[in-house]
Parts: structure tokens; C-alpha cells; sequence
């Protein structure tokens, strides 16, 4: 009977610091954090894509450099 009753504190112990763990744990994201997609453009000059961060935009077109949209512009 002994035994039993030492089977339960353990038990009851085990329970509380494997809560304690659980409550301790840091909440991470799941994944690391990777840069956001970016649409791409492509050159209505030369047809690269590029990113529309990169894009040299005009008249709703969208160039991958200066010199394109300056060609395409006359
Ligand atoms: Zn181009």
C-alpha cells in the first residue's frame, strides 16, 4: 500500500513539472521568418522579370533598368 501511495506523489509530481515545462516553453514561430514574395515585372522593353521593388514603372509599364524605360519611351 505504501508503494501505491508513492507511485501517486511521484506521478502527481511528474505531472506538475512536466506542466511547468510546457508553460515555460518560449512560443516560437513554427517557421523562421522568410522575406515576403515580391511580384515580379517583367521589362516591356526586354521581357526580364524583376522584382516590382526593382521595376522602373511609367505609363503602367514596367522596365528593368533607366536605359528601357528611356528607349521605350521614344
Ligand atoms: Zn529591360
Amino acid at each position: 500500500m505504501k508503494f501505491l501511495v508513492l507511485l501517486a506523489v511521484l506521478l502527481v509530481a511528474y505531472l506538475v513539472w512536466r506542466g511547468k515545462r510546457v508553460a515555460k516553453a518560449p512560443s516560437r514561430p513554427r517557421t523562421p521568418a522568410l522575406p515576403t514574395p515580391q511580384d515580379m515585372l517583367a521589362c516591356a522593353r526586354c521581357g526580364v522579370h524583376v522584382p516590382r521593388s526593382d521595376a522602373w514603372i511609367s505609363d503602367g509599364r514596367s522596365y528593368c533598368s533607366r536605359e528601357h524605360q528611356q528607349q521605350d519611351g521614344n
